[in-house]
């Protein structure tokens, strides 16, 4: 690839190594013409199943808005980068083990807070009380207790 920042062909690769529990490569390279560095990720690309919307119109997986969504549930709470590259991860491990070529959002939306409940439960809430929009309140109380007594 083209050196960012002179766009010069020529990069030599001086770290490699596995992170996200082995399912990305991340290389540090530098630039032979203007010795700048950068980090590359490489990841496998594998087909993932479509997700078949509410109203019933598919969409591609999306991996970004899975994790502007993962994010945002998390935000102030003591979960690392790489816990939330592993959650991602799973979640996709998860969908493609299906088999199936097209997936209901829904089971996506169930796949991710299964993650978020093992990661952090008061992200988990966070997560579902958006994504199921919990018909009143007293469900939402429910939720709550659930996982209190499940300590
Ligand atoms: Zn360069």
């Amino acid at each position: 690839m083209y050196c960012p920042f002179c766009r010069a062909v020529d990069t030599k690769v001086i770290d490699s190594r596995l992170v996200s529990d082995g399912h990305q490569v991340r290389r540090r390279r530098e630039c032979l013409a203007c010795h700048e560095r950068y980090t590359t990720f490489e990841t496998a690309e594998l087909v993932m199943p479509r997700i078949i919307k509410n109203d019933g119109s598919r969409e591609p997986f999306n991996e970004d808005k899975m994790r502007n969504g993962l994010v945002r549930a998390l935000e102030k709470r003591p979960v690392s980068v790489e816990q939330v590259e592993l959650s991602i991860n799973k979640v996709k491990s998860k969908l493609r083990a299906t088999g199936e070529r097209e997936v209901s959002s829904e089971l996506l939306g169930n796949i991710i807070m299964e993650q978020l409940k093992e990661l952090d439960k008061v992200a988990y809430v966070r997560f579902a009380s958006v994504y199921r929009s919990f018909e009143d309140i007293r469900e939402f109380s429910e939720e709550i207790a659930r996982l209190g007594n499940e300590k």
